[in-house]
């Protein structure tokens, strides 16, 4: 995921680098678990200010169930559209200034590596869902006995439909109730 720039930046403005990208995804996150590469493509063009990033980029990532707590393969499909500033002058080697708001996420480092891990990870994180379905019908789990209920029913799920029943199961359950 990182590419060096130096020759292109050396280039006219306006000049395209185009990449077949297959990459492991590095430990990004805690919550980021890649079950497959980042594939896609990517292009790097040479603007007024640094570098462009244009990218397509797919991947699976596992998830767990908001309702049910089973982990799932989540697919992912997400855009890049980033420009990154050089950090050093291509020509004379000097330090550039930067602006005290610069997103070190899209710097080109003083070896003119163009890192696109960061931005990878922002792109993950945007693009997965706050509360993850397995499925979009997920029935979740019964909170009486978690069981899993898309894998069946269980047996006290038609019982606490009854709150004579249910009144009677919280007697039998209290712990320890004849010692
Ligand atoms: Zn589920
Ligand atoms: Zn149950």
């Amino acid at each position: 995921m990182r590419y060096n720039v130096s020759q292109l930046l050396k280039g006219h403005v306006g000049e395209t680098r185009h990449y077949q990208l297959q990459d492991a995804i590095p430990d990004l996150d805690p919550a980021i678990k890649p079950l497959t590469d980042l594939v896609g493509v990517v292009d790097l063009i040479h603007t007024n200010e640094g570098i462009l990033v244009r990218a397509n980029l797919r991947t699976t990532i596992e998830l767990t169930c908001s309702r049910c707590l089973t982990e799932f393969a989540y697919p992912v499909h997400f855009q890049v559209d980033e420009e990154f500033h050089p950090t050093i002058d291509i020509v004379t080697g000097a330090r550039l200034p930067q602006p005290e708001d610069a997103d070190q996420a899209t710097q080109i480092d003083i070896h003119h590596l163009l890192d696109l891990t960061e931005i990878v990870r922002q792109g993950l994180t945007l693009t997965l869902p706050m509360a993850p379905l397995c499925r979009n019908n997920c029935r979740g789990l019964c909170p009486n006995c978690g069981k899993n209920w898309n894998e069946g029913p269980c047996d006290c799920k038609t019982e606490s439909l009854d709150p004579r029943l249910a009144a009677l199961k919280n007697l039998l359950d209290e712990p320890d109730r004849d010692n």
